[in-house]
């Protein structure tokens, strides 16, 4: 599955989001249980509506949403990546996440102490940032010395890593994250495959005092600005309030937030702009037994879609019924979709597009 690591300085309140995240009703779906995979590592399902209306219309038992991994990566602090702290095993920890959401403290509260003495989210974006680039100039030093006897036997991959690694030096020796080096199409998988921190996507999770958990407030402002500056996301969150929302029985649920001035929980948004930052879609398998949301990379061809669901599914690939959700909506079924003909037969080389209903057909 795909993951998204929480990082942030210490007290910025990382353990309680990532508690409010995986004691939520949603992650604890009766028929997909919230699972504990160590203690830090959490699935929660991702919150998508298209799914229970998909499964009215086709009458399915039940719903099944796809899910998301975050991990909580406690442990960075100022130094980590000259090993200060849990330094390197965060650094380890960090390189096996595909995402980065990136805990921020917006919120004042003179009793939790702020390692730095005071409140300032863009400084402390800065100061892992910092150290994140430090470790990656690190490894790509490490990695260019590695390299040396290979381009000397000839080794071409090696050469272009090399190549690459030193595109990501420049960049970072400008103070610039190596996210921001422009990469062909062609160099897209010796690029991903260096493993850099500082190429993962990052999103800006704000947590605000409980006041604030729907407009922001001034701290979140500077880190929405910072955010766009960078092209990165970001999220206004209470942790507090998520984790009070996350304990709380559904019934209760609604009116709780209402009476915050809340639409839905913060935790919500947290997940799915999480799954648009990792760059997942989402495709349908609809029948009546149950209704199922599946996640692919944007992109995706539909056999390796199929894929997903089985390697038979794959392997054996022969086309895909294809109804869009809108025509599924629309037509008030699938029966309904072929009738107009919406129902589309698609072949290997069909990009699978998000919401797409789909029927694979293949041999065994
Ligand atoms: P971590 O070290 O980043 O994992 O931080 P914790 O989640 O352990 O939070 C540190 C302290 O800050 C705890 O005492 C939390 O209760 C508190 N805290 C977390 N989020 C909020 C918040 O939104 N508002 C307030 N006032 N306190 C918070």
């Amino acid at each position: 599955g795909f993951k998204c690591g929480i990082v942030g300085l210490p007290n910025v309140g990382k353990s309680t989001l990532f508690n409010a995240l995986t004691r939520t009703a949603a992650a604890q779906a009766a028929n997909f249980p919230f699972c504990t995979i160590e203690p830090n590592v959490g699935e929660v399902a991702v919150p998508d509506e298209r799914l229970d209306r998909l499964a009215a219309i086709a009458g399915s038992k039940q719903t099944i949403p796809t899910r998301l991994t975050f991990v909580d990566i406690a442990g960075l602090v100022k130094g980590a990546s000259k090993g200060e702290g849990l330094g390197n095993q965060f650094l380890a920890n960090i390189r096996e996440v595909d995402a980065i959401a990136h805990v921020l403290r917006c919120f004042e509260d003179d009793d939790i102490t702020h390692v730095e003495g005071r409140v300032d989210p863009v400084a402390d974006a800065e100061t892992i940032e910092t150290e994140l680039m430090l470790a990656d100039l690190e490894s790509i030093e490490r990695r260019l010395q590695g390299l040396v006897r290979r381009i000397k036997g000839g080794d071409k991959e090696a050469r272009e890593q090399e190549r690459l690694l030193l595109a990501a030096k420049a960049a970072l020796e400008e103070g610039r994250p190596a996210r921001t080096v422009e990469v062909s199409a062609e160099d897209a998988r010796i690029w991903a495959g260096l493993q850099l921190l500082t190429t993962k996507p990052v999103l800006y999770v704000c947590n605000v005092d409980e006041g604030s958990a729907g407009e922001g407030n001034a701290q979140s402002a500077r880190v929405a600005e910072m955010a766009a500056a960078q092209g990165a996301g970001h999220v206004v969150i209470s942790a507090a309030i998520e984790e009070e929302i996350a304990q709380l029985p559904d019934d209760e649920r609604a009116e709780f937030l209402t009476d915050l001035g809340l639409e839905e929980p913060g935790l919500d948004r947290l997940i799915r702009a999480g799954y648009e930052l990792l760059g997942l879609v989402t495709y349908f398998t609809v029948g009546p037994k149950e209704a199922r949301a599946w996640t692919i990379r944007d992109g995706t061809l539909a056999p390796q879609a199929a894929g997903v669901i089985h390697g038979d599914f794959e392997r054996g690939f022969i086309r895909a019924e294809t109804v869009a959700f809108d025509d599924f909506i629309a037509c008030n079924g699938e029966a309904g979709a072929r009738d107009a003909g919406k129902l589309r037969a698609e072949g290997k080389s069909y990009r699978v597009a998000d919401g797409d209903v789909l029927h694979f057909l293949f041999n065994t």
